[in-house]
């Protein structure tokens, strides 16, 4: 179901006033974690302004430490409801287990299923009875088949909208969090017809990169791109080292329109 061979034409997948996928340029932008609706809400009218067209922001967090914040649970996801009415915009959020998935599926407007989920295979299937749109990340060490093959999963339980996003793969570098790969841009458009965007921050680690990064993504012809921002980085309680200021999100999204333009 995932291949251009059972498919020819690229699906396009409709979220509020936007769609994702091929012809569109769709930018996610949010923290890593919602942390209070002040924040939530500082950051959304920024991005907002900047041009985002999707919200984002984890409620509940998949952290490498059990003692890291873990993320606000249902009080983040109805805090998401509040951006979504004050700001208009959609959201994207994590589900992390398949416990949750109910609570998730009823305030997120775009499911995401992160890195680490990539083949937890209930988790898939339970996305493949949803009546939302999933965003599934890449695993960190997944070839390019096997995360087809998870989006397989999705599919053949009957939920076709499936966005790809790549976020990087461990390699053996210090200078970045993950590597980018790039290439899997024009291999996933020719080997599938889902939308695939990218998601820079998580890949770099660290802001210097997440504006070439971006460019770079959207020369190659992503579909879109997913970057964290925060209005107080050093304050974060996730991912402030990678976290955009608002001033340089909106330099991003100059930068990406002009370059798609001409793509
Ligand atoms: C995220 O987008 O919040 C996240 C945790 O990303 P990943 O699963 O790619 O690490
Ligand atoms: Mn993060």
């Amino acid at each position: 179901l995932v291949s251009r061979e059972t498919k020819t034409e690229d699906t396009l997948i409709p979220v509020g006033e936007t769609i994702i996928g091929n012809g569109h340029m769709t930018l996610i932008a949010g923290p890593c974690a919602i942390e209070s609706e002040v924040q939530a809400l500082a950051i959304a009218a920024h991005v907002k302004k900047a041009g985002a067209h999707l919200f984002r922001g984890g409620a509940f967090k998949p952290r490498t430490s059990p003692y890291s914040f873990q993320g606000l649970g249902e009080e983040g996801l109805r805090i998401l409801a509040r951006v979504r009415e004050t700001t208009g915009l959609p959201v994207v959020t994590e589900v992390m287990d398949f416990q949750t998935f109910d609570l998730v599926e009823h305030y997120a407007d775009v499911v995401q299923i992160g890195t680490r989920n990539m083949q937890n295979f209930s988790l898939l299937k339970r996305a493949g009875e949803s009546y939302r749109p999933i965003l599934l990340k890449r695993g960190m060490a997944a070839t390019i088949e096997e995360w087809l093959m998870a989006a397989e999963y999705i599919m053949a339980r009957g939920n076709h909208q499936v966005i790809l996003c790549e976020r990087g793969v461990r390699t053996f570098v210090h200078h970045s969090r993950n590597t980018l790969d790039l290439s899997a841009i024009p291999v996933v458009k020719k080997e599938s017809h889902l939308p695939i965007v990218v998601d820079p921050s998580h890949a770099a680690g660290r802001r210097d990169q997440v504006l070439p990064l971006s460019r770079a993504s959207v020369a190659a012809n992503a579909h879109g791109l997913m970057v964290e921002v925060h209005h107080q980085p050093d304050q974060a309680l996730s991912d402030g080292a990678q976290s955009l200021y608002p001033e340089q999100f909106a330099t991003l999204c100059r930068q990406v329109k002009a370059i798609f333009k001409v793509c």
